[in-house]
């Protein structure tokens, strides 16, 4: 019986195709949706040094969409997998002995977000195509900074589809804000929100399932789908990395097959790090998940107490992206340590609502054994910027850094020698004055970007180059009760 997807929610674990999964985004429920078995992987290791990034990405990705055809599959995976990335390996991966850095950020808005979004545009035509769904697709997304954008660029003039992104409009860096302010496109969207990631967030959630919303859209032929991390179509395509990472350790000759790794994920909304812990259930020997956090903590907490608690100072810091309180995808993992008790997972999230917090059950804490939290404070973020930079002469993003920082703590905590990837998830061009703070040099906005390139003799990737002589497209900032409406007045009917 091929896969189906059911809600975290849902206790009748109503079934529906992955097509239609990728159409809704999030359940009805307020859900999310997960697979209703784990498939066996039609790959063994030996064979990951071989694989090309595309063959790698369709055989992970065929049997969680298995009601594409696979010629469609194969077709929609080529494109999202092509020139558009600067170099053919698509997320290159970086050694320095047991220390390696997979470099997500060669698409288009140098960001890891890329590598699922150039792929989402195409998996959502075409499963409106093969469920013979008339209706305009309209993207509504709420970004701390790197999604708006790499959304944008992937859905910008794709016909049936509109795109509106709500960014918090002073939580963002300079380079991030620019990137979506100068975005082309009919289709597209982009709206300063005076409040924060988990405001915007939030209310993108709740207007997703109001009544009264999907109604007017659907009278105009028109209806809601996410390109947040909640939707599978994001989810799955970033499971293949953490497969290719281990194939270019074996190619390297870093570790045999069978050898267990760490992979150190700098976490937000937790979809990155939950597609690694899919990877490892779905067989990739992996020891531990480090899951990195900035100044805003949540999910340190979590792991280590068992609590998840939201009412706590939410920190405007150097690692953007990652300014979150509410990580929307750790439902999924509440779900399945909870042995997939819909009923316990719906309590949880309903304590979350309505008190701000949840204790989850011991015997759930037990299962967490898979992950290893820590968190690194803005100016450890740059210290270790700075280290890297001098130690390997290598360098990584304020994001990466944070990672690379939680992989440190763990090494003292526990002298493990295994080897370990740490996902670099942003190029430090998205952030070239804190990048440059971390070294010692001080800079305006304007000449950053520069000046970095200067001091590293490393130039300004293309995707960016140029980016502050485009004209600003979109000026509209907007408070979070205005939303519903300027959803309304923006779309064109
Ligand atoms: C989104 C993002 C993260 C966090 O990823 P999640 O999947 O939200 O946990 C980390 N780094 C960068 C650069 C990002 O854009």
């Amino acid at each position: 019986m091929a896969l189906k997807y059911q809600s975290t929610r849902d206790l009748n674990q109503t079934k529906i195709t992955p097509t239609k999964a990728i159409l809704s985004g999030l359940s009805h429920d307020g859900g999310l949706f997960v697979p209703d078995k784990l498939p066996k992987l039609d790959l063994t290791l030996t064979q990951l040094p071989h694989l090309s990034y595309q063959e790698l990405a369709f055989k992970i990705l065929q049997p969680f969409f298995n009601d594409y055809p696979t010629e469609i599959l194969r077709e929609n995976i080529q494109k999202a997998y092509q020139t558009q990335w600067d170099t053919p390996e698509i997320t290159p991966l970086k050694s320095f002995g047991q220390v390696n850095y997979l470099e997500l950020f060669h698409g288009p808005t140098l960001a890891f977000k890329d590598v699922a979004l150039q792929l989402l545009p195409h998996l959502m035509l075409s499963a409106n195509e093969l469920n013979h769904d008339q209706n305009e697709i309209v993207i509504l997304t709420a970004t701390s900074g790197d999604t708006g954008k790499a959304a944008m660029a992937g859905f910008s003039d794709v016909s049936h589809t509109q795109i509106i992104v709500f960014y918090p409009k002073d939580g963002v860096s300079v380079i991030q804000e620019r990137q979506m302010l100068t975005q082309t496109g009919q289709n597209t969207h982009v709206l300063g929100l005076l409040g924060n990631f988990d405001d915007a967030q939030n209310e993108v959630k709740r207007l997703f399932n109001d009544p009264d919303l999907t109604a007017t859209l659907l009278s105009r032929h028109q209806r809601f789908s996410s390109a947040n991390s909640i939707n599978i179509g994001r989810l799955f395509p970033q499971v293949v990395y953490y497969f290719f990472a281990y194939g270019r350790l074996l190619e390297k000759g870093v570790i045999k097959a069978g050898n267990q790794v760490n992979f150190s994920v700098p976490t937000g909304n937790f979809g990155d790090i939950l597609a690694g812990w899919f990877a490892k259930n779905l067989g990739l020997p992996i020891h531990k998940l480090i899951c990195a956090s900035n100044q805003n903590n949540v999910l340190y907490d979590f792991f280590n107490q068992g609590t998840y608690d939201k009412k706590r100072p939410f920190y405007v810091t150097n690692s953007p992206s990652m300014d979150i309180l509410v990580s929307s995808n750790l439902e999924r993992l509440l779900y399945y340590i909870s042995g997939k008790d819909a009923d316990l997972t719906q309590r949880l999230l309903s304590d979350l609502q309505k008190k701000g917090a949840y204790t989850i059950t011991e015997n759930m804490q037990a299962q967490l054994r898979d992950f290893f939290a820590d968190f690194a404070d803005e100016k450890q973020t740059l210290a270790e910027i700075k280290r890297v930079y001098h130690e390997f002469n290598y360098l990584i993003d304020p994001h990466t850094a944070v990672a690379s920082k939680a992989y440190q703590v763990y090494q003292e905590k526990t002298g493990d020698k295994r080897p370990t990837v740490i996902l670099a998830t942003a190029s430090p061009f998205k952030f070239p004055q804190t990048v440059l703070n971390a070294l010692g040099v001080t800079s305006d906005d304007l000449t950053a970007l520069t000046k970095l390139a200067d001091f590293t003799g490393i130039p300004v990737p293309a995707a960016i180059d140029g980016l502050f002589q485009k004209p600003l497209l979109h000026h509209q900032v907007i408070s979070p009760m205005q939303m519903k409406e300027t959803i309304l007045a923006s779309l064109r009917a």
